[in-house]
Parts: C-alpha cells; structure tokens; sequence
C-alpha cells in the first residue's frame, strides 16, 4: 500500500464515516501518509447532524466547510420544552446564540452532504490514499500494527486511527473492553417540509418516552429525532407518510404547521457505550468506536470531531518531533486530553435521559427545578450554553482554528 506521495503510510485510519474522513484529513493535510480504509454504506444516511461552533471551525480549517456550507441552516435559538404532562413541569427554556456573543450555535447538515463534502476534501489531498475495503484482521506488535484488507492485501503502520463504529474490530484488536448499557427507548429519524417557518430554532419537547426534536434545515425543512419506546418506534416506522405526518404535527403542538414527510426513515436502538481506555497497542479509537451516547443535546459527532482532531495534533506533533506517533506517550496524551470531554457529556446526557423516563416524583422536580434556575439565573444560561456548545477544558487547536 502506497500513498498518492510514494510512501508507505504513516497512519491507518479505519472506517470512513465522518469521523474517520475528519481523521484523515487532519493527518494527510498536515503532511501525514495516510491511508484510510472504509467502504461506502450500502443505505444512505438520511439523518442530520447538528454541528457546534467549535466543530465549524474546526472543518473551515480543514477547508472542508466551503464544501458544505450551504446546506446546512444555522442554529440561532434552542427551545427545550416540557411536554411529560406531569404534575411537577419545567418552564420553556430558551437559549439564544447572541447571548453568548454567536451568531448561531451552530448548524444542522444532512449527513450525506457532510460526508460528500469530507469525501471531496479528502480526494483533493496528496498524503492521502483512499481504500475501498473492509478491513478483516488488525494485529498489534511492538513496532508496528498490521491491517489485513478483504482483498488480502497487508498494510503496516506505527499508528492506526480507529473510527470503525460502536463494533470495531479494531477497540477489539487492541484487547479495549467497554461498558455499555442499551436503553429501552429508540430514536425514529426523517426529514419533513412544513407550511410555516423554524426561524433558525431547534425545538427539543420533553415527554414520558424521551424528547422530540425538530431540528431546523435550509428553507422550509426540518429533520426529526424522536425518541420512543421501541415497539411504538416500529409502529410509527411503518406508517404511511400521511398517517406519520398527522402523528408528528401532534407531537410538535403544530408549531411548524402543515407538514409533509420526505422520503427515507431511519431507526436507530439507544445505547451508551464507553470505551475503559481511548488506546492502547499503537490504536488510537475516535468517534463511536471510543464512545456511543443518546441522540439528546447533539453531542455524538460534535465529540467524535474532538477526537478526531486531537489525535491528529498529538501524532503530527510526534512526527515533527521525530518521536514515536504511535508511541505509549502519545496514546496517553490522548487519553488526557479526551476523558473529561467524553465522560462528562456521556454522564449528563445519560442522567437527563434518565429524568425523563422516571416517575420517580422527586426526580421529576430536580429537573423541573435546574431548567427552572437555567431560565431564570442569566449567567448559570450563559455558562450552561457555553459548555453546551464547546467544553471548558482545554479544546484541540483545530477547534480554535489553527491549522497544524
Ligand atoms: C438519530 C441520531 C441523531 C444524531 N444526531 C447527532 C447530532 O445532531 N449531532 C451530533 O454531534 N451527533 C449526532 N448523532 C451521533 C452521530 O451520528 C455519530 O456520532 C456519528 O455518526 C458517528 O460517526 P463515526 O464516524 O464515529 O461512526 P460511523 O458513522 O458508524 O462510521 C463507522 C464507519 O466504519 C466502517 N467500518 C466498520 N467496520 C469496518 C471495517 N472492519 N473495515 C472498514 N470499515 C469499517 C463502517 O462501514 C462505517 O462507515 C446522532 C446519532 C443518531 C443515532
């Protein structure tokens, strides 16, 4: 395995969903051989992600954000409202950008256009080689791992970047155990047009089965995560698009009006899922194949993105240094520089999640009393928003906008 360069890669990135194409480019862009190796989904993705402030940075400084800019729509405005119908209920909080000084929290993107963009990006880039394969063995050693393709061939290098998913094969090679819980609860994904505007708002409503978001995309379209029990889950993946429309103009209090169902659903299990170690045996692990965490609050990928550009400042740094990147030093830099973010997103998602499902009456209240405070107390608002959107602790440089 060559790259476009000549050389042998100095980096292996498995799995070409987004995090491992961020990955790549991170690496290949500051001067890395690298290969990826990945095979493209058999079915479309039809969800939509919601990408922060530091994650636009991050790919505007990869050059791969002009590639999609214009198919995503801002998030100005962020409402969280109480529909459990209990007796003890939150007020409607709301979260406005310009209170922290953004012009948008972010911007939600349709996954294909983000994926076609890093894909684009990825091909323009010269110490990067693409492998359409499925890899089929990784074997640690000390100096170097070896990564069998499905083709047979045998590729080698000092570092290799995992980012093949919740099952890799390659958390699996470097002996990484998890802990992991699934929820009793799935999240139903699709795409609508609706007669009225979403003013740049994403609109996240609190019930018994867990939320109901509506998060808006450019013009008169939004994409829906709705997260129910799995049996109702299936039930309303089976309805027709008439009957399903009915079903989430209910659910959303008509705020978006008359709405129209496009095609492609999606059905995803909830689970949580922590990798004990971020790497070991020279495998770095980025994206789900580190951590899998609930569709609330939008924070998976925007993690993933984390991950993606902090092992590549840790292993580009290495290399100018003329140190090992794929070294113990660097794995444990990594480690550092990543369990504080993973950990304390996976804990407050998973206890918000939790609050909803309980008919524990106390609990019930907490909650009810913390969005009270977030909507009354200014700068708890602003703090809350702030970590929300980026975290407080030390950000990768990428995320700040420097290039490597
Ligand atoms: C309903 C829903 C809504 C979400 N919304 C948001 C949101 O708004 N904001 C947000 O930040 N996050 C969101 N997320 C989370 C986000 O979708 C995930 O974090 C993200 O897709 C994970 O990307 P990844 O690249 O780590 O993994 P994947 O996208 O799973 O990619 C893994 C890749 O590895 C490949 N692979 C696996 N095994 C091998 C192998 N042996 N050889 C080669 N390739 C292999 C797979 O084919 C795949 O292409 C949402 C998740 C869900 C379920």
């Amino acid at each position: 395995m060559r790259d476009k360069s000549g050389g042998q890669p100095a980096v292996i990135v498995v799995g070409g969903g987004p995090a491992g194409l961020t990955a790549a480019i991170t690496l290949a862009s500051a001067g890395l051989a690298t290969a990826l190796v990945g095979k493209r989904p058999a079915r479309p993705d039809n969800r939509t992600t919601a990408l922060f402030a530091g994650s636009i940075t991050a790919l505007e400084t990869l050059g791969v954000w002009p590639l999609c800019a214009a198919q995503a729509a801002p998030l100005k405005t962020m409402r969280i409202v109480d529909d459990t119908g209990r007796l003890w209920r939150a007020p409607e909080v709301k979260f406005a950008a310009d209170e922290i000084d953004l012009d948008a929290f972010g911007y939600n993107i349709e996954n294909f256009h983000l994926v076609a963009a890093l894909e684009r990006r990825a091909a323009a880039l010269p110490r990067l080689r693409m492998v359409e394969d499925q890899v089929r063995r990784v074997t640690p050693a000390d100096d170097a791992v070896t990564v069998t393709l499905g083709s047979g061939e045998r590729l080698h290098a000092r570092l290799v970047v995992a980012a093949d998913g919740r099952r890799s094969l390659c958390r699996e090679a470097a002996g990484i155990a998890v802990e992991a819980r699934d929820y009793q609860q799935a999240a139903l994904t699709v795409c609508l047009t609706h007669s009225r505007p979403h003013h740049d708002t994403s609109t996240e409503f609190h019930t018994p089965s867990g939320p109901f978001t509506l998060v808006p995309l450019p013009g008169l379209r939004s994409s829906v995560v709705w997260v129910l029990d799995p049996a109702q889950a299936e039930n309303f993946k089976d309805l027709r698009d008439d009957e399903l429309a009915v079903e989430i103009e209910h659910a959303s209090h008509s705020i978006l009006g008359k709405i129209t169902i496009e095609p492609g659903r999606g059905l995803f299990p909830l689970s949580v899922m922590t990798a004990k170690r971020f790497g070991a045996q020279r495998i770095a692990l980025v994206g789900e194949a580190a951590h899998v965490i609930p569709p609330i609050g939008a924070q998976g990928l925007n993690l993933g993105l984390r991950d993606a550009a902090s092992i590549g400042e840790l292993a580009v740094a290495a290399h100018r240094d003329g140190r090992d990147i794929g070294g113990e030093d660097v794995l444990a830099a990594y480690e550092t520089m990543r369990r504080a973010d993973v950990t304390s997103r996976t804990l407050a998602i998973d206890l918000l999640n939790r609050t909803l499902l309980t008919d524990f009456l106390p609990v019930q209240g907490m909650r009810g009393l913390g969005l009270y405070m977030i909507d009354r107390i200014g700068p708890l608002r602003r703090t809350v928003m702030r970590e929300g959107v980026a975290p407080a602790a030390a950000e990768p440089r990428l995320m700040r906008g420097e290039a490597l």
